[in-house]
């Protein structure tokens, strides 16, 4: 105790002095003893007054919670406020700390792409983040202490909270009914609650698709199945002349061909969801293209159309050739299959002042109402069913010509009118896009 010593020191040489002089005065009156007395007393009373004063001084430092400087007293009051001194500063800095952690935990919350809510023990809302302010459409500042089940009132969700089994998630709309929400709520500490909330919009429409795509597919496998079954049996119990016998087998490879094309097209698509995107330093000539198209669109019109291709020589698209023949040639065969017999099909190539390629398989057949237009590229989606079927389609033809136009980074846009004919036009990125100026001029006339 090294403060000690001097602060006696202190107290016995004010006494000590206040004796002195109490004994010179106490001599010059003729009362030495009682002056000596009170000369003692007034020394210590002296030195009291100033611990006072200097703790008066501290105090008011500490009152202050230690702001400034502490104040330079001396003694043992240096050393105490030099103790207290170290002591708030090393509470400031670990307040500090909490509270740069916390805020570090707030912004980890933030960026959370979930919603994170927090309850307290009444079920009111505590905090929120700005993920969830926006699933359930709440303020996170107006609409703090409110009870969540006064703001949150999906039925789902109050039926929720009220029976308190909260070991499952709960599926709810959110506040305007566009967006699906799976919310999951967590008891923690006395009472409280966490509720943490996730968009399962896309979730569930791709599930959605998916039942679809299966309900569709294996309506599309059943007919021709049932077909054929009924086929099978007709020619096992009936005895068939050889007329009726040929009529029923070209029936049932007519079946036998719809589900071929139909796996064919469904594959395609499986292949092109499961692939990566189409090389972009491949170069595909479009002449060489359009001339497979040519030949298997005339082959299928057999001289009912006339087919005209406007092709410019020396074009080249970066990809697969395998996918844009897949994607022309399905917009040539349906222009073939939608056009009544003496129309005309043009396609042409042609590159933009942009740079970027268009190839165009206009027709002059049944258009379609623009009402569809939007829906066509979807799956299975049929304008007329039964020409569809009847003409060999599956329904899935635009949904490969979109998938493989977009794996090549363009655009499908169509144009069409009832009763007038469509425009299909397939729009390729300049970056995939190059002429060859020396290819041989190929009179690409008309025919
Ligand atoms: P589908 O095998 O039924 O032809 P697609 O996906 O190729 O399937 O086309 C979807 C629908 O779009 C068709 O059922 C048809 O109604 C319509 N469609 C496509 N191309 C044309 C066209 N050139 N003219 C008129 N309708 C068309």
């Amino acid at each position: 105790m090294p403060w000690l010593l001097p602060r006696l020191a202190g107290s016995v040489l004010a006494t000590w002095a206040g004796m002195v002089v109490g004994a010179e005065v106490g001599d010059w009156l003729g009362w030495p003893a009682l002056c000596m007395g009170i000369g003692a007393a007034l020394g210590l009373a002296a030195i009291t007054t100033l611990d006072a004063l200097r703790a008066r001084r501290v105090l008011d430092w500490l009152r202050g919670a230690g702001q400034g400087s502490a104040p330079a007293e001396g003694g043992v009051w240096s050393e105490l406020t030099y103790r207290f001194e170290r002591l708030l500063r090393a509470r400031d800095r670990a307040l500090s700390d909490e509270r740069q952690r916390l805020s570090q935990f707030l912004q980890a919350i933030e960026a959370s792409p979930n919603g994170v809510l927090l309850l307290d023990a009444e079920g009111q809302i505590d905090w929120c983040n700005a993920v969830a302010a926006d699933h359930f459409g709440l303020d996170p500042v107006r609409d703090r202490g409110q009870r969540v089940t006064n703001l949150l009132r999906a039925p789902a969700f109050v039926a929720h909270m009220q029976q308190g089994q909260f070991d499952h998630p709960v599926t709810v709309p959110g506040p305007l009914g566009r967006h699906t929400l799976s919310v999951t709520v967590r008891p923690y500490g006395d009472g409280l609650k966490l509720v943490l909330s996730q968009d399962i919009t896309e979730r569930e429409r791709s599930d959605a698709m998916r039942r679809d795509f299966v309900a569709n597919v294996s309506h599309e496998m059943r007919t021709p199945l049932t077909v054929l079954a009924g086929f099978v049996e007709t020619m096992a119990t009936l005895p068939l002349t050889e007329v009726e016998r040929q009529r029923v087998l070209r029936l049932m490879e007519q079946q036998t061909t719809r589900m071929q094309t139909l796996l064919t097209d469904l594959l395609t698509l499986a292949q092109l969801e499961g692939s990566p995107r189409p090389p972009a330093d491949q170069w595909v000539s479009v002449d060489a293209l359009m001339a497979q198209v040519r030949a298997d669109g005339e082959a299928l019109s057999a001289g009912r159309h006339r087919l005209v291709f406007h092709v410019p020589p020396g074009g080249e698209i970066a990809g697969s050739a395998t996918e844009l023949l897949s994607a022309v040639g399905n917009l040539v065969t349906n222009a073939v299959r939608y056009t009544p017999d003496g129309g005309q099909i043009d396609v042409h190539w042609r590159v933009r002042a942009d740079g970027a390629g268009e190839i165009d398989v206009v027709d002059n057949g049944v258009g379609i109402d623009r009402e569809h237009i939007p829906r066509l590229t979807e799956r299975f989606y049929r304008v007329d069913g039964s020409r569809s079927r009847d003409t060999g389609g599956t329904g899935l033809g635009l949904s490969i010509v979109k998938h493989v136009v977009q794996r090549h980074g363009g655009e499908l846009d169509i144009e069409s009118e009832r009763g007038k004919g469509s425009r299909f036009r397939i729009v390729v990125p300049t970056a995939r896009v190059r002429v060859r100026h020396n290819a041989a001029a190929v009179a690409d006339a008309p025919r």
